[in-house]
């Protein structure tokens, strides 16, 4: 049988200032719709807090006849809000959508009780049937604050049992750990396609940092590596390419269903990555 072709998108999040959101739909978007993709999405920021950029972006993208999958979570918003959100998404024509329960802005995490994926999807069926296909978030190195790897596991399942179609991943540089979290999630039932989630290295520093806290490792050779190279850009800026290609290259023949590419807003490396796939 034909092997499947791998589904692609980009993800995008919504831009501070009214330059860098020209910049993204006028001349990122267009340079990556090239490449074809399955769909774009577009990040809510933690707490909500970017809930007018967000919408905007999507709108243009959608405008332009491109699809497009904003992020939601409830953030601090009610159940009202949310579903005012959902309804002008339904009505300029958005039928994607990544559902989470996210994050709460530091500062702001004591008062709100954040709601769980499995709970947003779940409002989401109830309130626009099957109009949206859902992405929901998954963990091949199990998202920080899970009791345990199986509980993470079974909340992954219980969102997608009330009615995601699909996961994308945190992204990930361990190739084995998304495969061995494959197979777990299949011994525990969940038959739902889980893509994988590629981050391309381009700001070390900021990808270290940020790596710390969201539940995903940088392996000690890759670190060791880009050490060396010093204040030399031009050699991180290869070598980043050359370990995502390969990262990539292996999950595609290995079987992974997609790629999800957090662009960062910016066309490269994604492109060059994509180029070197032969996709
Ligand atoms: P959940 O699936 O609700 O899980 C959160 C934690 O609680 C996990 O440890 C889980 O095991 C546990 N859990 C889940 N359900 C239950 C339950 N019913 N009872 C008890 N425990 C439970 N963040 C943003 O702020 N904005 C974004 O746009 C954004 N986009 C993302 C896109 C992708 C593809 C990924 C992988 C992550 C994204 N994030 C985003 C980060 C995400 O919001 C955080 O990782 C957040 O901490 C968890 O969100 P979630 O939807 O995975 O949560």
């Amino acid at each position: 049988m034909a092997k499947q072709k791998p589904r692609i998108s980009f993800e995008y999040f919504p831009p501070k200032t009214a330059e860098g959101k020209s910049k993204l739909l006028e001349e990122t978007t267009p340079a990556l719709q090239a490449l074809n993709p399955e769909f774009f999405s577009v990040t809510y920021g933690a707490g909500g807090t970017t809930r007018d950029s967000t919408r905007g972006v999507v709108s243009s993208i959608r405008a332009a006849g491109i699809d497009v999958a904003p992020h939601l979570s409830f953030g601090g918003d009610d159940e009202n809000a949310v579903g005012e959100l959902l309804d002008t998404y339904v009505e300029r024509g958005i039928n994607r959508l990544v559902a989470l329960r996210g994050d709460m802005p530091s500062g702001m995490g004591a008062s709100t009780q954040l709601v769980y994926a499995n709970e947003l999807v779940e409002f989401v069926r109830k309130r626009t049937g099957d109009h949206f296909q859902i992405e929901v978030a998954a963990y091949p190195e199990i998202h920080p604050e899970s009791e345990s790897y199986d509980s993470d596991i079974h909340f992954l399942k219980q969102k997608l049992d009330a009615g995601a179609n699909s996961a994308i991943t945190q992204y990930f540089y361990n190739v084995e750990s998304y495969f061995y979290f494959l197979d777990q999630c299949a011994a525990a039932g969940i038959d739902k396609p889980i893509y994988a989630g590629i981050m391309p290295i381009t700001n070390f520093a900021n990808l270290a940092r940020f790596s710390r806290n969201c539940g995903a490792e940088i392996p000690r050779w890759i670190c060791q590596r880009v050490e060396g190279y010093g204040k030399d850009t031009d050699s991180v800026r290869k070598f980043g390419i050359e370990v995502v290609t390969q990262l990539c290259q292996t999950l595609l023949e290995s079987g992974a269903p997609g790629i999800h590419f957090y662009t960062m807003n910016q066309v490269e490396p994604t492109r060059t990555i994509h180029a070197n796939l032969g996709l």
